[in-house]
């Protein structure tokens, strides 16, 4: 059966256009999806009952079972186990900042939910991941398959409904769960087409963040698409030598070749560039690693997120303690390159970082 998420708009026009229904029809289902978040035929009140038993008979509402709800012990992160129909196992999870009071809104929307407060949707684009990183434990899982646009649709949708029961909205998506978005290009990119459509859901480009291991030739495609959407580099690393020991695929795009990309993409778009570094003790952070990356960054409208490694079971590295972490900071913004230590997360239910390996427990 189709998922009805994996349809644009027009597909799902051209459908209803099959079933001899009126053109406005597909406009009240969008609707129903994507701005009244309705997830069964049943709750489309305002279509015939026989259109209702049409939909629930070749549409499906759901691509997988939620199998796991787990909530990390301040009950700000929220991890969601999701079991695809063909068996393959996928995370998302929901990082809550600040308290909705502290920006209330009487009619929470994708549009009003940011502020002081924040809800941040991390989702996934692969079941596992090709790409190998040895600290990241969906990498030490390989790659199952690509995910449909509907697949990572989805994920949001789920999270849309819940957070509405609560009268909160999801205010920032970012494309940093299992799999690497850029080897899934063309879903990804429809998944957020199909977000961001002004008649659905309407989800802010600027409130995407995409993250990639850098992959070149797709860094220059997105940039010459020129879309608002935030871009993170994983970078993890400042020469080849040692990137290539965390990251093979290094051993295909050299730094060089990604930080070309970048400025390419700076060119294009002029929105600034983040890489992301996992700070792993004695590895890559200290005082000199950070002034080699400054000499790699200089002149790149860009800014670093460094964040203390979270522990995988296939990887033995240990996280930077707090004060090697502001020393790294420091070294970099002497340096003239603004950087950010970002807070752990959902350590606790293995919701952090590079953790989603898609098991029920370890
Ligand atoms: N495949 C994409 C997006 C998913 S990973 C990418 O690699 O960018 C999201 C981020 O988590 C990446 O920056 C990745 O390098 C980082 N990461 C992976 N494992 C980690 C770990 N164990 N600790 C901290 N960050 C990790
Ligand atoms: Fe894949 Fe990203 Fe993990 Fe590397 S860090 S294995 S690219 S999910």
């Amino acid at each position: 059966m189709k998922l009805i998420y994996d349809l644009t708009c027009s597909e799902l026009a051209n459908l209803l256009k099959e079933w001899d229904e009126p053109a406005y029809r597909a406009k009240q289902i969008w609707q129903g999806l994507y701005q009244h978040l309705y997830n069964s035929p049943e709750q489309f009140t305002n279509l015939s009952k026989p259109l209702r038993q049409k939909m629930a008979e070749n549409l499906n509402f759901m691509p997988f079972t939620v199998k796991v709800n787990q909530d990390s012990s301040d009950g700000q992160t929220r991890k969601t186990l999701f079991e695809l129909r063909d068996g393959n196992l996928i995370e998302a999870v929901l990082m809550r900042y600040g308290d909705p009071a502290d920006n209330p809104h009487p009619n929470p929307s994708p549009q009003n939910g940011r502020g002081a407060s924040r809800r941040t949707l991390c989702i996934s684009t692969q079941a596992g991941c090709a790409m190998g990183c040895v600290f990241c434990a969906t990498g030490q899982v390989g790659f199952k398959r690509h995910l449909s646009s509907g697949e990572i649709v989805a994920q949001v949708m789920v999270y849309a409904q819940m957070l509405k029961q609560q009268n909160e909205a999801v205010s920032n998506i970012v494309f940093m769960g299992m799999g690497e978005p850029f080897h899934n290009y063309e879903n990804t990119m429809a998944s957020i087409d199909r977000l961001n459509d002004p008649d659905g859901y309407n989800f802010g480009a600027r409130r995407f963040t995409i993250s990639t291991v850098g992959l070149v030739p797709q860094i220059k495609r997105f940039a010459d698409e020129q879309r608002q959407v935030n871009l993170a580099i994983s970078l993890h690393a400042a020469d080849d030598e040692s990137r290539v020991e965390m990251l093979p695929i290094n051993k295909r795009y050299k730094i060089d070749q990604v930080m070309e990309a970048c400025e390419y993409y700076v060119m294009k778009t002029s929105r600034r560039v983040t890489f992301e570094w996992a700070l792993i003790n004695g590895i890559n952070d200290t005082p000199e690693v950070a002034k080699k990356l400054a000499a790699k960054l200089r002149g790149l409208m860009c800014h670093v997120n460094a964040i203390p490694l979270n522990p995988t079971a296939g990887y033995n590295g240990k996280a930077t303690d707090r004060q090697r972490a502001i020393l790294f900071k420091e070294t970099l913004e002497q340096a003239g390159i603004p950087c950010t230590i970002r807070m752990r997360r959902g350590i606790d239910i293995n919701a952090g970082c590079g953790q989603l390996a898609g098991a029920v427990s370890e």
